[in-house]
């Protein structure tokens, strides 16, 4: 495969403008973070090692059951700062079982929590994380086959660059409908879509422009699968737009 060739977000830039500023560099890596287990797409990610903090969920790209949410915090002093407090029920031992060298308590809100850990571990023992990494590589490849058809195909236009796992498009028919039809159209695009039963795209709203959001994470999903929602939207696209003729003229 390829690297993506179309940029995410820059995340080296944005590094640079925190340190300049002296701002917080936090990187919400929900999903994309875990594209760093394959080390063909990691270069997409370059800058996200400066964080000074990175937070990113297991339960996507990792298929771990929910919810398993991590967050990495480079600096442990502010990290315990900004949560420790004292209090007698919660102070520490020197010996018995309060005794420890930390307090999980100090470095976030909870203090009753579930072992979450126990599934990650068990996972990566299980599968191992190259694992991961190719199931994610993967998912970018379908995005970008899908990105190519959807460019391919007149009726459709994509609305955004394919830098990971997401594709952003919108049925346009023939014959240019102006925006609030587009719109219109797509709205009930997605729920027909969703309705039948044959794919669950999310959607956005690009520049003013409603669209089709289609995000890859599911490690089943097949070539051919593509091709079957891609003429699900054709289908559809025109039986919606077939209802609402175009004032004549147009
Ligand atoms: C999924 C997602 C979230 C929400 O995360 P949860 O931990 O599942 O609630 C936040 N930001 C981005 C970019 C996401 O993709």
């Amino acid at each position: 495969m390829h690297e993506p060739d179309e940029p995410g977000d820059d995340l080296e830039a944005l590094a640079d403008v925190a340190r300049r500023e002296g701002l917080w560099f936090h990187v919400d890596g929900a999903l994309g973070a875990l594209a760093a287990l394959s080390p063909r797409l990691r270069p997409v990610l370059r800058g996200m090692e400066r964080a000074d903090s990175l937070a990113f969920d297991l339960h996507k790209w990792m298929h771990i059951p929910f919810e398993a949410g991590c967050v990495l915090v480079r600096s442990e002093a502010a990290h315990r700062r900004a949560f420790a407090y004292q209090t007698e029920y919660l102070a520490q031992m020197t010996r018995g079982l309060a005794a420890r060298p930390s307090m999980f308590s100090e470095y976030g809100v909870q203090l009753s929590r579930g072992f979450r850990a126990l599934k990650v571990w068990m996972s990566l023992k299980a599968h191992g994380a190259a694992k991961y990494g190719r199931l994610i590589e993967q998912n970018v490849e379908q995005a970008r086959a899908l990105g190519l058809r959807v460019d391919a195909e007149p009726e459709l236009q994509r609305l955004a660059p394919v830098s990971l796992d997401i594709v952003c498009f919108r049925y346009v028919g023939r014959g240019a409908p102006d925006e609030a039809r587009l719109d219109a159209w797509n709205r009930e695009l997605l729920c027909r879509l969703h309705e039948s039963g044959v794919a669950v795209p999310s959607y956005t709203t690009l520049g003013g422009r409603y669209c089709l959001r289609v995000c890859f994470n599911n490690h089943r999903t097949r070539r051919e699968d593509i091709e079957l929602f891609v003429q699900e939207v054709l289908r559809l696209g025109r039986e919606i737009a077939m209802a609402s003729p175009m004032a004549s003229g147009s």
